[in-house]
């Protein structure tokens, strides 16, 4: 007797809270299809710079999702909703297709390139690189003025992914392994990924100024990098210190709030910035 009251106050407890959840996700997932329905999602970039000179070298487009309520919503939320969804075909398309819109009708678009971030799932789609050839060439861009960025664990273990990237690089687009130094990617396979540009995670640079045994690691990585070909880039540079101990291990190009937070394509321009003039 005890027990079946106390059973039914367990459910009565469980209950709420698992609806709420399912009550949440369903309602994310549909507020999302309106807001792809009604292209509600719009794009920003931030610039990813040559260290020495500040030179914009590209741009990485960021999406953004600006809900009637709640305000900007951050991709680290609505990505792994729209993965779930089975919406992040469309919303990958979407992105890519603004960002290289923008891009396009960008002065810089001359002299940098764009990055646009992609999910494995995505890659999962056969006819992914067509539709990214299609994209490129309905906005007029080469190529070879665009990035695909993909965290390293999708490249852990997923044939068809490397396959994509196979077929995207023989097109002339080029491929970033994003985060590197966050999954689960070993050292062993690296030179394996079909990959041109490898951007280290903002984590290590972070650790550079306090924790000598960071440097040498960093120091390590990028004669490794360069050895196997690969151009790295060092992500969530922050401060002036950050930047020049990554110079002084051999980093050129970056990218952080210190040289620009993601905004307005036009915001960015391609001219050195003034300080280095002097
Ligand atoms: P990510 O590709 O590694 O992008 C860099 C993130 O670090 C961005 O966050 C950027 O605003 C932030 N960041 C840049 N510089 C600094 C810095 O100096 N300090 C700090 N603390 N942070 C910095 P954001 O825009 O919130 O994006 C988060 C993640 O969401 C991205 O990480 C990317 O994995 C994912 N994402 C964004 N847009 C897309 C997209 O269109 N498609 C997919 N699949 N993923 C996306
Ligand atoms: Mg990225
Ligand atoms: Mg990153
Ligand atoms: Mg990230």
């Amino acid at each position: 007797y005890a027990a079946k009251t106390q059973g039914k106050d367990a459910y009565a407890m469980f209950e709420p809270s698992m609806r709420q959840g399912f009550d949440r996700e369903v309602m994310w997932r549909a507020e999302l299809q309106q807001a792809l329905q009604h292209s509600a999602l719009h794009v920003v970039f931030q610039p990813i710079v040559t260290l020495a000179g500040r030179r914009v070298a590209g741009v990485e487009a960021l999406a953004r999702w600006n809900h009637p309520h709640l305000g900007v919503v951050p991709p680290d939320v609505f990505i792994p909703v729209a993965e779930r969804a089975g919406l992040i075909g469309d919303l990958g398309l979407l992105v890519l297709r603004r960002a290289c819109a923008e891009f396009a009708s960008w002065p810089g678009s001359q002299t940098a390139y764009l990055s646009v971030n992609v999910s494995p799932s995505q890659m999962l789609d056969a006819s992914f690189p067509s539709k990214v050839a299609a994209t490129l060439y309905e906005a007029g861009l080469r190529p070879g003025q665009l990035v695909l960025e993909v965290t390293e664990n999708a490249l852990a273990d997923e044939s068809e992914v490397i396959g994509a990237l196979r077929r995207l690089r023989e097109f002339g687009i080029r491929i970033a392994i994003d985060d590197f130094g966050t999954g689960y990617a070993s050292l062993r396979y690296l030179h394996r990924f079909p990959a041109d540009i490898v951007k280290v995670d903002r984590t290590y640079v972070q650790d550079i100024a306090r924790d000598p045994a960071a440097v040498h690691i960093l120091g390590t990585l990028w004669q490794l990098f360069g050895a196997i070909g690969l151009t790295a880039v060092a992500e969530g540079i922050e401060d002036q210190a950050q930047a020049a101990m990554l110079m002084d291990l051999g980093c050129r190009v970056g990218q952080g709030f210190l040289y620009g937070r993601p905004g307005p394509l036009s915001a960015i321009t391609t001219e050195p910035a003034t300080a280095d003039q002097s």
